[in-house]
């Protein structure tokens, strides 16, 4: 298929300040827009794999054609990882997860500080660019890292929510500082999106 921008449920200033104006337009007109195109071009001749939308590709990375599976696995994985990003976010986020969802944390994860403790530990010790992701993999949550634009479909893990540890997420307003974005971050996460995945994923 061919992929495009998914609408974006907030302007550009809505995650202010935890995620300022420029990053958030740049990151989304940007970079997200130049991985769709990359994505698009790299499958625009490919009958057999065209047609599949963006997570029946990162499952089947091991199949495509030589030439084209690193830009498919580098541009279609951005693609899904910034469309899940913008989702999982919004001005009304931040507080604890509820419901459901809460007590699996509790269950799993040891609770939502340990959650967040460990969340942090991944998305600061991804040395370079990537992604940090709770995931959803054999019923179980999960805390885990990719790097560049990898996604833990691809090893049949289902993402609930991702936080961009690119330098492109947060240089702008953070600089060096990792860890002051990954800490502002939560306040923009958006628990009933991620309930709602947790939902469909069980
Ligand atoms: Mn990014």
């Amino acid at each position: 298929m061919v992929f495009k921008l998914p609408e974006l449920n907030y302007s550009y200033d809505a995650l202010e300040p935890h995620i300022d104006k420029l990053t958030m337009e740049t990151h989304y007109t940007k970079h997200h827009q130049a991985y769709i195109n990359n994505a698009n071009n790299a499958l625009e001749d490919q009958d057999k794999f065209k047609d599949m939308d963006v997570v029946e590709l990162l499952q089947s990375l091991d199949e495509l054609p030589d030439e084209i599976r690193i830009a498919v696995r580098n541009n279609a994985g951005g693609h899904y990882n910034h469309s899940l990003f913008w989702e999982i976010m919004s001005p009304e986020g931040g507080g604890d997860p509820e419901g459901e969802l809460g007590k699996k944390i509790e269950e799993d994860l040891g609770g939502f500080e340990k959650f967040k403790e460990d969340f942090k530990k991944a998305a600061l010790g991804r040395f370079g660019s990537g992604w940090a992701w709770l995931v959803l993999d054999d019923g179980k949550l999960k805390v885990v890292s990719s790097a560049n634009q990898d996604n833990p479909i691809s090893d049949g893990k289902i993402p609930l929510m991702g936080l961009d540890v690119w330098e492109h997420a947060y240089y702008l307003k953070y600089m060096n500082k990792r860890g002051d974005y990954i800490d502002a971050w939560w306040n923009v996460v958006d628990w009933n999106k991620i309930q709602e995945k947790f939902d469909k994923a069980k």
